[in-house]
Parts: C-alpha cells; structure tokens; sequence
C-alpha cells in the first residue's frame, strides 16, 4: 500500500475557510522521565500561551501527561505540576503499560473530554515543539492528520539510523505503509483520534494505523534533536519488540513466504530423492556423511524458524483473546478543569462502555461548546 502525504506548506495555498481557535491536548507519555520533565513542562506550557496568544489555540488547551508507571519521582512532579498550573493534567497508569499504550491512554482520555485535537508528544523533547503551531495550522486548513516527519536522523546513533531504515525498508515490502522517518509525534483531529479509538487491539503499532485512519493527511518537518536529559527508554529488547509488533499486527506476509519456502524445500526434497534412487540403483551410497549432516541442521533450522513465526501469530491470537483492558488507571489530578467530576468517571473506564447517547442522535454529554 503507498501512503500519499502531502506537505503542510503545499496545502498551505488551497486554504479558504479556517477551523476556528483549537481546543488542543497535547499528550506526553512519560517513563522514569524525572530529569526530563521540568523543563518539558516549562516549555509545552510557554509554548500552549504562545499559541493561544497567536490564536491558534483556545485558553481552555491543557497539556496531559501519562506516567506509565514510572517508578522515580516523575508522578511527584506531575502532581506538583497540575498544582501549579490549571493548564496541566496527569493520568496515572498502575503498571508500565509501554509507550503506545500510554499514548492510548492519554488519547482516550481527550477523546472523552471533547478537544478538537491531540497532539501526541515524547517527554525528552527530541521531537522538535516548535512546530506544533504548524500542526495546528494545517489542522486549522482542515487537516484531520499531521505526521511530524524529520528531515535528517543525525542525532539518533549509527546502530538505530541503520536498524530504523532496514525496518522501514522491510514493512514496505511486506506491503504495510507507514510515512516514513515519522515516529509519534503527530496530532489527530477529533475524527481521526475517534476511529483511532475503534481499534481494539491490544499489539499496538500506532504508526501502521494511522494511514489506515483516511481524511485529510498533511506532515510537516522539523529537525530531531538530541534527548534533553535522562537516558533512552527504548532500550535493545523494547525496540525489538517493537519492531515485531510492527510487523506481526499488521501483515501475515511471513507466514505465507514461510509456506512457500516450505514448498520450495518439499519440491528440492523430490529431486534429491530421485537422485538418491537413481545412485542407490547405481549401488554409489557409501558415502554422503557430510550432506546428511548438513541436511539436517538446515532443515531443523527451517523448522524452528517457521514455529517460531507461526508461533508469534499464536500468541497474538492468545492475548487479543484475552480481552483485557490496555491499561488500567490507577489515578488522576487536575481534570476538575476540563469538564467536571464526570470526566473523572470516565477516565477510570479506559474500554468507554456503550455510548448510548449517540445511538440518540446527541452529542456527548461530556461535549464541549
Ligand atoms: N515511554 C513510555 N513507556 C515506556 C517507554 C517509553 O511512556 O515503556 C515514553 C518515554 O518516557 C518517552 C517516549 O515514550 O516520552 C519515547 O521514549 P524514548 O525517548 O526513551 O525513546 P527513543 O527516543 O530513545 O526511541
Ligand atoms: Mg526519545
């Protein structure tokens, strides 16, 4: 599948009628990021005045972090910083739920509080804020999705420019589209952030659904810097997994070419069979120790490969059987801003249940003007 992005300064000219100010949430997961946090919340709060100030976004924008259950003082200082400011609220997972599902979680959460749209942001700033405003722009033209894309990778080590362009390079040809160099640093308007949240699966891999959300997609580019403070939260294995996923909840291509190598090795087996009758009959099978041997290591390796391909599948099968919740919320401060006690409620339901006033026909009761 291709992905046809165009460029937020493309679309810039095909503007007419602007979307009013944006009653914007910007989500930050955040993961033992206690050195991190104080001036990302310095500078996301600096940044919200701006653009309220420039009008492009409306007062009543907040700033949400998600603590996937870091286990510093990261929760301490996003408490402190809810009581600082009204702008700030924090949600609380019970246990490290990893990074997409903290975004989730945050995402669902503004989902519920009726924002226009959710800009999803790392705590180390390495993704450029500075063009949030453009986000909020391209949104403003009528943009449903804006992928932040970076234009070089030179901050990030040799080992994961390399490892990052042979994944991508591999996702493509397993037919999964991603826009490429983006990561999830974006901002979805509320159409796209509510079909976003009609997809239940619990292997998350935010970057491969977003293409598949349609309407109005526009990237704009930044530079990406290196970590403010603190250390990767991403580490070997995490990023492995990741990758895995990726792949996994997206497309059963692996499975199929693990058949067709299946195929391939049953047909070479009939010749080397033939080859063996034909020198068995000849009375030459003395020797061949080596080729047997050989034989089978190779074949034993093919097998195990295909379980444990197969078994990936199984086990996706296992856990999105399981139906359980993404994450479960063990806490929340500074939401009294945002609707009232009923947001609250809400939040401590993460699957929301039956929303029956749409089958009426009403907005929701948590909708804001
Ligand atoms: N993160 C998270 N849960 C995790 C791992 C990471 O919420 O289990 C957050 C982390 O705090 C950061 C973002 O996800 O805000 C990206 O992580 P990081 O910057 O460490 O990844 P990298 O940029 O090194 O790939
Ligand atoms: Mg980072």
């Amino acid at each position: 599948m291709k992905t046809d992005i165009d460029s937020h300064e493309a679309s810039a000219g095909s503007r007419q009628s602007l979307r009013p100010p944006c009653r914007l949430a910007i989500v930050v997961p955040c993961y033992n990021e206690e050195e991190a946090f104080p001036l990302t919340n310095d500078s996301l709060l600096t940044l919200l005045s701006m653009m309220a100030e420039r009008g492009l976004t409306s007062r009543d924008s907040r700033v949400v972090y998600v603590d996937d259950g870091s286990r510093d003082a990261t929760w301490r200082l996003m408490e402190a910083a809810v009581s600082r400011s009204p702008e700030v609220a924090a949600l609380r997972l019970a246990c490290n739920a990893g990074h997409q599902n903290a975004l989730m979680a945050g995402m669902a959460l503004v989902d519920d509080c009726g924002f226009d749209a959710v800009v999803t942001v790392d705590a180390d700033l390495q993704d450029d804020i500075s063009v949030i405003p453009d986000m909020v722009e391209a949104w403003r033209a009528g943009a449903d999705v804006v992928y932040g894309v970076r234009r070089r990778r030179d901050s990030d080590s040799w080992f994961k420019r390399v490892s990052a362009s042979a994944f991508y390079r591999l996702l493509h040809s397993l037919g999964v589209a991603t826009v490429g160099n983006h990561s999830d640093f974006r901002l979805l308007g509320r159409r796209a952030l509510s079909r976003l949240l009609q997809y239940g699966e619990r292997n998350l891999y935010l970057r491969g659904i977003m293409p598949l959300l349609g309407g109005r997609q526009v990237c704009v580019a930044y530079d990406r810097k290196p970590r403010s403070a603190g250390k990767t939260k991403y580490p070997f294995g995490k990023m492995l997994n990741f990758a895995i996923d990726g792949i996994t909840s997206f497309t059963v291509r692996p499975v199929r070419m693990i058949s067709i190598v299946g195929i391939i090795f049953v047909a070479v087996a009939l010749g080397v069979f033939i080859y063996t009758m034909i020198r068995h009959f000849q009375g030459e099978t003395i020797e061949g120790w080596t080729s047997l041997m050989l034989s089978i290591w190779f074949c034993s390796g093919i097998l195990l490969m295909a379980l444990g391909v197969i078994g990936e599948y199984v086990g996706k099968i296992y856990t999105e059987s399981k139906h359980r919740p993404r994450y479960v919320v063990d806490g929340v401060a500074g939401l009294e801003s945002f609707n009232g006690q009923e947001s609250l409620d809400s939040v401590a339901h993460p699957q929301p249940a039956e929303k029956d006033w749409e089958s009426r026909g009403e907005k929701s009761p948590l909708h804001h003007a």
